[in-house]
């Protein structure tokens, strides 16, 4: 340890030297087609953007803009696909196919890890520990129900939906494309999938695992672009299903987009999560647990548990723990293994980090942030608790998709469950007690898709995911994720 390392140390910072993971291993191409009928094509205007590192602002590739002409080959692709090839393959053969894509993602899943913490800023122990091995996970585990869909609950023989138009978010690019994907694949429909303009990476590499595992063509079809390629993919007439993660904002206006079709709908939206902590809850996992609710991904979660209810006899000790676990949480190049808070995933997001961050100070609210040193490059906010917070607040009200935390207090159950119900999203909560009897009570009166108890951001693919209120409809996961795709 040198000088400089010990008296961080002393400080209680620990300091790590240096363990960054090669960059070389992305094999990142220098541009990217369009990946539909089982090829790579070139976009029909020639349109395209970059995808940047957003830890650098380095230019990572050139991606293809779809136009409408080109989400139109796209969808006819996915249509010829369903009705020539796919909705005749048996389960047992779909099966297939998923457990080749799912034995392939782990092979490549260094590969894979490394190109998702480039493209996004997420910090490398996330995507190798947690994003690949839970993608991976996601097409082993509907692999099993390829064969078996006539015992999912939804009466014999239950059939696809046909062409499903998928879009979804850059907080969680690969994960998310495999939770669309692979319930989709396995109930027998065939997809056109449209990654973020920020994060379209991971799932080009996808579309080469694809054509590894001999996927007949046109079964995915992979199509990058903006806002203006996911709405002509909303818009089109030969598409039955859309399935969408994303903003509150734009899930409300597919939703009125859709409303006048016979598309089916599912959305996956914001999410404004309470965290609620009792006296008695184990003090040590609890800080940790409210730590990882808020700053795994730098806090760009849906269900981020961004407000901590936390019990007024034990409010001045948590905070004191919470402003100091703040301090020693490592932020800096996502690429090193040791570093525990990576970039902000874009310009556009940091800018609005930052508004509602200088809103609630405005508003009253105590700030705490790290003193942590930033990168001189790149997207980067320091980790933030916010004490003092008012319900009123913004930021008690507004999703930050950062890492922010706002700290509000409560005396009694009843009290906690009014506050953390204060809201107009639903889609996780957390409960901390020892007392099983009282998690359980609260649970039952919490208005959220998904309550953890003990813990935070769980995942498993047997287990559903998914909101009510203005975080959503439908579920993700687990037998209840292929009603999403089947005609029930
Ligand atoms: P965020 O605000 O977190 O970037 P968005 O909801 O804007 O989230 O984006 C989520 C996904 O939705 C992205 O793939 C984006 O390109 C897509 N998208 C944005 N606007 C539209 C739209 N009007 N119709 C369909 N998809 C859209």
């Amino acid at each position: 340890m040198n000088e400089k390392n010990l008296a961080n140390s002393q400080l209680g910072a620990l300091v790590y030297d240096p363990a960054p993971e090669s960059a070389s291993i992305a094999r990142i191409k220098s541009s990217y087609g369009l990946f539909i009928d089982g090829a790579f094509t070139e976009a029909s205007a020639h349109e395209h953007f970059v995808t940047l590192n957003p830890a650098t602002e380095e230019v990572l590739a050139t991606v293809s803009r779809a136009s409408d002409a080109d989400v139109d080959r796209a969808v006819r692709s996915a249509r010829h696909a369903y009705e020539k090839v796919w909705s005749k393959t048996t389960g047992a053969e779909r099966a297939k196919y998923l457990f080749r894509i799912a034995r392939l993602i782990q092979e490549r899943s260094r590969e894979l890890a490394v190109v998702e913490t480039l493209d996004n800023g997420k910090p490398i122990r996330e995507s190798r520990d947690i994003d690949i091995p839970l993608a991976a996970a996601h097409f082993f585990y509907y692999a099993g129900w390829a064969d078996k869909l006539d015992h999912a609950g939804y009466g014999a023989s239950p059939q696809p939906l046909g062409v499903a138009g998928q879009i979804i978010p850059w907080n969680f690019p690969l994960l998310m494309a495999a939770w669309k994907l692979a319930p989709a694949l396995a109930a027998g429909n065939t997809c056109v999938l449209k990654p973020a303009e920020t994060t379209p990476l991971t799932a080009l590499v996808l579309a080469e695992i694809l054509e590894q595992a001999e996927l007949p063509s046109g079964v995915v079809n992979i199509i990058t672009g903006d806002g203006s390629t996911g709405a002509a993919l909303v818009e089109h007439p030969g598409v039955d299903k859309i399935a969408f993660t994303g903003s509150t904002e734009v899930g409300r206006l597919i939703q009125q987009r859709v409303a006048s079709s016979a598309k089916h709908l599912t959305l996956e939206l914001g999410g404004k999560g309470a965290n609620i902590v009792f006296e008695d809850a184990p003090i040590d996992e609890m800080i940790e647990g409210i730590i990882d609710g808020i700053f795994f991904n730098q806090g760009h979660v849906c269900c981020a548990g961004s407000r901590l209810l936390v019990q007024e006899s034990i409010a001045d000790e948590v905070l004191r723990r919470l402003v100091r676990r703040v301090e020693q949480l490592r932020v800096g190049d996502p690429m090193d293994k040791n570093t525990d808070v990576g970039a902000i995933n874009s310009a556009a997001q940091l800018a609005r980090i930052q508004e509602l961050t200088a809103f609630g100070e405005r508003e009253g609210a105590t700030r705490y942030s790290s003193a942590c040193t930033l990168p001189d490059k790149g997207y980067w906010f320091a980790p933030t608790v916010f004490a003092d917070v008012a319900q009123s607040h913004r930021i008690a009200r507004e999703e930050i998709f950062g890492p922010v935390l706002s700290v509000l207090t409560f005396r009694t159950p009843d009290e906690a469950v009014a506050k953390a119900n204060n809201t107009n999203y639903g889609l996780a909560c957390g409960v901390w007690s020892e007392k099983g009897s009282r998690t359980l009570w609260v649970a039952e009166r919490l208005r959220a898709g998904v309550i953890w108890a003990n813990t935070y951001n769980r995942f498993d693919p047997a287990s559903p995911f998914g909101g009510v209120r203005e975080s959503g409809f439908g579920r993700e996961g687990g037998r209840q994720g292929l009603e999403a795709y089947l005609n029930v």
